[in-house]
C-alpha cells in the first residue's frame, strides 16, 4: 500500500520520526482493534474527546505509525515509532482519503439522504455483487471519519465503489464530497433529522445536493414534490432517473398487491413489469424502488432483476446481547459480510469476555461479499482469531472447512449448520461469551434460538446506539471543557445498572452518580472505573465506599463528620467529597446559613478535598418556575463564592439537570449531571434525541367473543359488539399500571394503538384487536417509538421517570449496539 513517508507526503505533514514498514490499515479508536500491524493511528480531536490521550494506549497495543497534532509532545519513552505531526489531524486523514480515491477510475455511487442510505448501499451491493466487485461503506460509516475510511478500502480489484454519505451540520458535504469525488449520485430522501442545525428544510437539502456537483446523473424519489423541485432547479444541466408512485417517474410504482410479501407493478420506458419481493412493508419497499432503478439503469433484464431482489436479504444494523444457558452471554451479530465488522465484533467480544474471566467462543459461518478472495480472506480470519484471544473457534460451512488448516487444531468445522446443531448438546458452554455472527443463508438464529435462555415473553430492549446518541446530543451543548456525569440511580432508569454505566464509560464520560453505595459496589465489581459520587451515603457504608473509591455527597454535618472521622481512622490519602448545597429544593444538602459554619469545619478537616460543590434544581423544566430557578442559580453561584474564598485550591461546580442543560445553557459551570435526557426526554422537545427503551411483549392468545361477553376480573370490560381480544403475558406485577386498565392505556399491535381492554390482572393482560389480523405469537409493543413514555405518563398523571422505573426486574433486559 503506502510507506508511511509516503503518507507524510501525501497529508503534507512533518515526519518527526519515521519507522519501517507500509501502511494498510487507518484507525481512531483502539479500544475494540484486532490485531496492529499496518496500523496507522490518527489522533483525532472532537469537543469531548481528544485521541492524543490514547496515544500511548495504541503504542502499547504494538501500532507504531502515529499522526498528530503539531502541538502534541511526543512521549520519549515510545520508541521506535513513526510520527507525523498536522495543523489538523481530521483533515489529513480525510485528504489521505481523497488521495487514495484519485488513484482509481472508476464508477463510484454516493447516496444521501435523511433514512435508508446504508440498506439502500446494502441491497444495492447484494443485487449487483454477481457482476461487479463492489467496495462499499462498512456498515454506516458516512461520517466525516466513515467516508475516508470507507474509500481507503478501495483497490486494484474494485469495479465499483458505492459510498454513503451523512451530514449533520453546514459545511460538511463538500468535504465529504471531496473525498468520494462521485460519478453517480443517489438521493434516498428528505427527513427532520438534523433539522436544527439548519433554518429550513431547503437549507438542508440544499447542503445534502452539494454532494453531486460533479456527477453526471443522479438517482432520486420523485414523490417529495420540494426535493424534485430543488434538485431540478439546482443542477438544470444534469442528468436525472427518478422513482415513485408520482407518474413522471421514470420508474413508476402502479399497483402493489398482497399482504405479506408483495407484488409491485410498474412501468418502465413504456412497459409494464411485474416483480414479486420477499417482503412487504412500507420502508422496504421505499428501498427497493431505488435498486431496481439502478439495475434498469445498468441495463439487466428484468428476468435478472427479479432474481436478484428475490435475494435481497434484510439488513442487520445492529448486534444483539442475550442470556444464554449455563450462564452464557450469546452476542448475535447476523451482519456478516464485511471484515471490518467482524474485527467490531471480535473486540466486543473480547471486551465481553474480559468481564468475569468468560471463555470466548466465535460461531461463524462462511463469508459472503467481502470484496476478499478466498485465499486472502480466510488465513486471515485464521489471524484475527489467534490475535484476538479467542478461546473457541467453531466454522460453519464448506468453503471454511477448506481453510482448516490455517486455524488452530482445536477448532471445530461443520459442514452445515444443521451439522452444528446436532453437534450442540454435546459441547459444553459454561459461562463463556459466545459471539454467533452468520451469513443468512445459514440461518444462524436457529442456534441462537437453542442457546437462548428462555423463549422470552416479556423484554426490555435497550438499544445503547440510541442511548450514545442522546449524550452527544446533550454534549452538543455543552461549553468546551464541560465535564458530564450520568445519574444511574435506581438500576440506571430501570434500564440496568451496569450495561448503562458500562455504556456511558465506553462514550467517556467522566463521572457516574449513584443514589446508595451499594449500586457504587456493583458497578466496581464489574469493573466500571469512572469516578463515581453516591448521592444518599449512609454512615454504615462508609467502610466500603472508601474501599471501594466510591465518593460521598457531603449534605449535613453530621454526616461531614461521620465521614471525617472515619478517613482519619481508615485511611492516610486526602478524600475527595462532593459538598451539596440546598438552595430551594428542600431535599438534602446544606441550608445557605450554614456555609460559614461548613467552612469553618471544612478548614480543619485537611484529609478531605472538596471535589465539588453542587446543588439540584427544583423545577428545571417548567417555564412557570424559571423566577425561582434563577434564584436557586443566583443563590448558588453566591454560596460557591463563599466556599472558593474559604479554601485554598479549586473545585468543580455542577448545578443543571438534563431539563437544566436544555432551558439555562449560561449555568454549566464544570460539569452538568444527566439523567432522563439520556433516555429520550426532553423538556424542549429536542427532535434529535431517540428513544432508547422498548417493552415488549406478545401474544399468547386470541379469543372470539360474542356480544355483550366481559373481559377480566370485576367483569369491567366488554366489548358491545363482539369481537377478538389478545391476551397478552404482561400484569401489573411486571410494572404495568394498573391505572392503564379499561381502555385508559393502548398498546401498538401491527400496524396500530389498540386499547387495553378490562381490568389489568397480576400477570397478563388482554386488549382489544377486533376486526385486526393479528396472530398468537404476534408482537405487541407497550412502550416504545409509539407509545412513548411522555405520552403513557401523561395518560397516567405521572412522569417518563416512574414509568421507567417501575418495570419490574422479572422483565428481562436486552441490550441492542450496532
Ligand atoms: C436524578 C438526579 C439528576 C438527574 O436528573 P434528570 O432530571 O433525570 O436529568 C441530577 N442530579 C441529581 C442530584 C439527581 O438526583
Amino acid at each position: 500500500m503506502y510507506t508511511f513517508k509516503e503518507i507524510a507526503e501525501v497529508i503534507g505533514g512533518d515526519l518527526v520520526s519515521d519507522a519501517d514498514g507500509n501502511v494498510d490499515r487507518l484507525v481512531f479508536d483502539t479500544r475494540l482493534l484486532v490485531g496492529t500491524s499496518g496500523c496507522l493511528f490518527f489522533a483525532l480531536k472532537s469537543d469531548h474527546k481528544d485521541g492524543h490521550r490514547y496515544v500511548s494506549a495504541a503504542y502499547e497495543k504494538g501500532i507504531r505509525f502515529f499522526v498528530v497534532h503539531t502541538d502534541f509532545e511526543v512521549p520519549l519513552k515510545l520508541k521506535n515509532a513513526g510520527f507525523i505531526k498536522v495543523p489538523d489531524t481530521l483533515k489529513a486523514l480525510q485528504e489521505l482519503g481523497r488521495f487514495h480515491r484519485l488513484k482509481f477510475q472508476l464508477p463510484v455511487l454516493a447516496i444521501t439522504g435523511s433514512n435508508g442510505k446504508t440498506i439502500v448501499k446494502e441491497w444495492l451491493s447484494q443485487a449487483l455483487s454477481f457482476a461487479e466487485k463492489i467496495t462499499r461503506s462498512p456498515r454506516s460509516y458516512n461520517s466525516q471519519i466513515g467516508v475516508p475510511l470507507s474509500v481507503w478500502q478501495m483497490d486494484a480489484h474494485t469495479t465499483l465503489g458505492i459510498f454513503e454519505a451523512g451530514i449533520s451540520q453546514p459545511g460538511e458535504m463538500e468535504r465529504l464530497r471531496e473525498i468520494i469525488q462521485p460519478t453517480l449520485g443517489l438521493f434516498t430522501n428528505l427527513g427532520s433529522a438534523h433539522q436544527q442545525q439548519f433554518s429550513s428544510p431547503e437549507m438542508k437539502l440544499a447542503e445534502k445536493l452539494r454532494l453531486f456537483r460533479h456527477v453526471d446523473l443522479v438517482f432520486y424519489g420523485r414523490d417529495d414534490a420540494l426535493v424534485h423541485e430543488q434538485i431540478t432547479t439546482t443542477y438544470p444541466q444534469k442528468e436525472f432517473l427518478t422513482w415513485g408512485r408520482h407518474p413522471e417517474a421514470d420508474l413508476n410504482l402502479i399497483g402493489e398487491e398482497g399482504n405479506g410479501e408483495k407484488h409491485l407493478t410498474m412501468k418502465w420506458k413504456g412497459e409494464l413489469y411485474h416483480f414479486d419481493l420477499p417482503f412487504g412493508d412500507a420502508i422496504s419497499i421505499e428501498n427497493v424502488l431505488p435498486v431496481i432503478l439502478v439495475m434498469f439503469f445498468k441495463g439487466f433484464s428484468a428476468e435478472v432483476v427479479q432474481r436478484q431482489i428475490s435475494l435481497l436479504q434484510p439488513v442487520a444494523m445492529r448486534m444483539e446481547q442475550k442470556e444464554g444457558v449455563h450462564g452464557t452471554l450469546l452476542i448475535n451479530d447476523s451482519y456478516n459480510s464485511d471484515i471490518t465488522s467482524l474485527e467490531t465484533a471480535l473486540g466486543f467480544l473480547e471486551q465481553q469476555g474480559r468481564k468475569n474471566g468468560r471463555l470466548r467462543t466465535l460461531i461463524l459461518s462462511d463469508m459472503f461479499q467481502t470484496g476478499l478472495e478466498a485465499d486472502a480472506l480466510y488465513p486471515h480470519v485464521a489471524q484475527l482469531i489467534r490475535g484476538k484471544g479467542i478461546d473457541r473457534f467453531i466454522g460453519v460451512g464448506e468453503v471454511l472447512q477448506k481453510y482448516a488448516g490455517h486455524f488452530r487444531e482445536s477448532d471445530l468445522f461443520f459442514k452445515t449448520t444443521e451439522a452444528l446443531l446436532e453437534a450442540l448438546p454435546t459441547m459444553n458452554f459454561r459461562n463463556d461469551a459466545i459471539l454467533i455472527k452468520g451469513a443468512r443463508a445459514f440461518r444462524f438464529e436457529r442456534i441462537v434460538g437453542k442457546l437462548e435462555l428462555k423463549q422470552h415473553s416479556t423484554v426490555l430492549e435497550i438499544d445503547l446506539d440510541a442511548l450514545a446518541n442522546n449524550l452527544n446530543v446533550f454534549r452538543r451543548r455543552l461549553n468546551p471543557g464541560v465535564k458530564t456525569l450520568a445519574m444511574v440511580k435506581a438500576f440506571g432508569y430501570g434500564s440496568g445498572l451496569f450495561e448503562i454505566a458500562g455504556a456511558l464509560q465506553h462514550q467517556k464520560i467522566d463521572y457516574l452518580g449513584v443514589a446508595f453505595a451499594d449500586e457504587g459496589v456493583e458497578l466496581r465489581q464489574a469493573g466500571i472505573a469512572l469516578p463515581i459520587i453516591v448521592m444518599n451515603p449512609e454512615v454504615k457504608s462508609f467502610g466500603q465506599m472508601l474501599e471501594y473509591q466510591l465518593e460521598p455527597e457531603i449534605y449535613s454535618f453530621r454526616i461531614l463528620e461521620a465521614y471525617h472521622r472515619m478517613v482519619q481512622k481508615e485511611t492516610n490519602e486526602l478524600q475527595p467529597i462532593h459538598v451539596k448545597l440546598d438552595t430551594g429544593m428542600h431535599r438534602l444538602g446544606f441550608m445557605d446559613d450554614e456555609v460559614t459554619d461548613l467552612m469553618d469545619r471544612l478548614k480543619a478537616m485537611p484529609e478531605l478535598k472538596v471535589q465539588s460543590v453542587f446543588s439540584h434544581l427544583a423545577g428545571s423544566d417548567e417555564a412557570q418556575h424559571d423566577g425561582f430557578t434563577h434564584g436557586q442559580l443566583v443563590q448558588f453561584e453566591a454560596a460557591c463564592k463563599v466556599i472558593r474564598d474559604g479554601l485554598d485550591y479549586p473545585f468543580m461546580r455542577h448545578v443543571l439537570n438534563s431539563g437544566g442543560i436544555e432551558r439555562f445553557p449560561e449555568y454549566q459551570f464544570d460539569m452538568v449531571r444527566l439523567g432522563i435526557g439520556l433516555y429520550g426526554v426532553s423538556a424542549v422537545g429536542e427532535p434529535d434525541l431517540k428513544h432508547v427503551t422498548t417493552l415488549k411483549t406478545y401474544v399468547s392468545q386470541i379469543k372470539q367473543v360474542k356480544a355483550g361477553a366481559t373481559i377480566g376480573y370485576g367483569r369491567r370490560g366488554t366489548v358491545q359488539e363482539g369481537g377478538q381480544i389478545a391476551v397478552l403475558p404482561i400484569g401489573y406485577a411486571d410494572g404495568l399500571n394498573r391505572r392503564l386498565s379499561n381502555g385508559v392505556g393502548q398498546m401498538w399491535v401491527g400496524d396500530r394503538l389498540v386499547p387495553i381492554v378490562g381490568n389489568i390482572c397480576m400477570d397478563m393482560c388482554m386488549i382489544d384487536v377486533t376486526g385486526l389480523s393479528v396472530a398468537e405469537g404476534d408482537e405487541v409493543i407497550v412502550f416504545g417509538e409509539v407509545p412513548s413514555i411522555v405520552a403513557l405518563a401523561d395518560q397516567l398523571d405521572t412522569i417518563p421517570y416512574e414509568i421507567l422505573t417501575s418495570i419490574s426486574r422479572r422483565v428481562k433486559r436486552i441490550y441492542f449496539k450496532e
